[in-house]
């Protein structure tokens, strides 16, 4: 691998990936997801992994590559779930936020029932699938190639990125991003998040044609 996959979406440092900055403060999710919830998940698991990506890049093929076509087109393997977690991490931190709207309005409202019936019937039908998904993993919304709105369960660190669909909302549904807080019921952190959704960063990403951030 070589110039071919140089990065035109953001600033590459030769094999070297920042951690991104948490667009809130630690303590923003609170009271549903808490500070120390977020000091833990951001802080060393997604930090962790960047790391871990730095570390892994130094011997690989990737090295001029950007984090979305590490995730893109490396091999299953440890540089591929170190990407995928770093990529998915910053993505869903950038799915929440502080005194959001409890609801889509829009466009993207329409979209929502028009695929699932009602926005009550999707979040129930995405909280159940999240609440079923077994081991680890990730709970997405995402947007088919065809314009159409799906939800899809991805295990460990895999991404829909990868199979190109555009993730427009992402729920962690590891472990350590509710066991803090909820202990072992993920059926609570779910109802947690709903309540620190940004519906506008989603709505974003639905007008957009280009996966990633916001
Ligand atoms: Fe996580």
């Amino acid at each position: 691998m070589s110039q071919s996959i140089r990065s035109a979406e953001r600033p590459i440092t030769e094999g070297h990936h920042l951690l991104p900055k948490l667009p809130y403060p630690l303590n923003a999710l609170e009271p549903h997801i808490s500070r120390n919830t977020l000091e833990i998940h951001f802080g060393r698991h997604h930090a962790g992994y960047v790391k871990k990506l730095n570390e892994l890049l130094r011997s690989s093929a990737f090295v001029h590559a950007s984090l979305e076509q590490i995730v893109r087109l490396a091999p299953p393997g440890p540089l591929f779930n170190n990407a995928a977690q770093a990529w998915n991490h910053e993505f869903y931190w950038n799915c929440l936020g502080a005194h959001m709207g409890d609801r889509p309005v829009g466009t993207l409202a329409k979209a929502i029932q028009r695929a699932f019936g009602s926005f009550d019937s999707f979040c129930a039908e995405f909280t159940q699938r999240a609440t079923a998904l077994f081991g680890s993993g990730w709970m997405w919304l995402v947007k088919n190639p065809d314009g159409t709105l799906a939800l899809e369960e991805t295990a460990n660190a895999d991404t829909p990125i990868r199979n190109g669909r555009l993730p427009l909302l992402v729920c962690d549904v590891w472990e350590h991003a509710y066991y803090l807080d909820y202990r072992n019921e993920r059926a609570r952190y779910l109802d947690a998040y709903w309540k620190v959704v940004n519906w506008e960063a989603v709505a974003s990403r639905y007008g957009g044609d280009a996966p990633g951030r916001n």
